[in-house]
């Protein structure tokens, strides 16, 4: 397998690349609890990203963008975080830089929900002025791969919460060394079903943790990869068979 990691190739390995279309994986630098890394939702996003390219041809791997928007997480030591204007624009202008190099198709894995609002507003925006640009975006793994995966697989909420049972299962998956499961520990908030009330974190949660970490495997983050990487694959294989155009149903 050649190097599809834009950090690491040289400018004759990028021309002889062939890249058509590129990955850009969006993490965050905050708490994740006291047994996961700050840099969790970057690792998760940067695992899939090169797994992917692995198995596409023509797709270049972006540099992994560390920090998000992560106001919301600013209770709990640390966080470095942008604001949803400064993510849009950062997110703007490597839109603009691609398309300017030619290169028009974007997948974008995004690692926190905090990004979501500004990839979502920068990626409509600049299409609105550059419909030749194409842009894709997993904007929120978790529940993707709580889908993908066959009911009852997850113990409590779903798998879903920040540090909670999924993200922990993949952090163990991907960089076990990183892990202290030791001091797993979170809380499940009852929310109502309907309706977002825009809580702080640390109204949810005293840990900085929701979802059950504890019930945590690397056999659970191993197939959430496992869903999630075929998933990525054969939608990119499918896009660029039908040139990233829309279809009938
Ligand atoms: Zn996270």
């Amino acid at each position: 397998m050649s190097e599809r990691r834009l950090l690491r190739l040289t400018g004759r390995a990028f021309k002889d690349g062939e890249f058509d279309k590129a990955v850009l994986p969006i993490g965050s630098t905050e708490y994740h609890g006291e047994h996961l890394p700050y840099g969790t939702d970057a690792l998760v996003a940067e695992a899939l990203a090169e797994a992917v390219a692995e198995r596409v041809d023509g797709l270049l791997v972006l540099p992994t963008l560390p920090y998000g928007m992560s106001r919301h997480y600013y209770h709990f030591p640390i966080a470095i975080s942008l604001t949803t204007n400064t993510l849009m624009l950062v997110l703007r202008e490597i839109f603009q830089s691609l398309s300017g190099h030619g290169i028009r198709r974007l997948l974008i894995i995004n690692g926190h929900d905090g990004n979501i609002p500004a990839i979502d507003a920068a990626a409509r925006e600049f299409r609105a002025d550059n419909p030749e640009m194409k842009i894709a975006v997993l904007e929120a793994w978790w529940e993707t791969a709580a889908r993908l995966l066959p009911e009852g697989t997850f113990e409590g909420w779903g798998g879903l919460g920040h540090g909670g049972e999924g993200e922990t299962s993949m952090a163990l998956a991907i960089a076990p060394e990183l892990v202290e499961m030791e001091y797993a520990r979170g809380r499940i908030p009852k929310l109502p079903l309907h309706v977002q009330v825009k809580w702080r974190f640390e109204e949810l949660t005293p840990y900085g943790v929701t979802g059950d970490p504890t019930k945590a495997s690397t056999e659970k983050g191993r197939m959430m990869m496992k869903a999630l990487i075929e998933l990525l694959t054969s939608f990119i294989k499918e896009m660029d068979e039908r040139n990233w155009e829309i279809e009938d149903l």
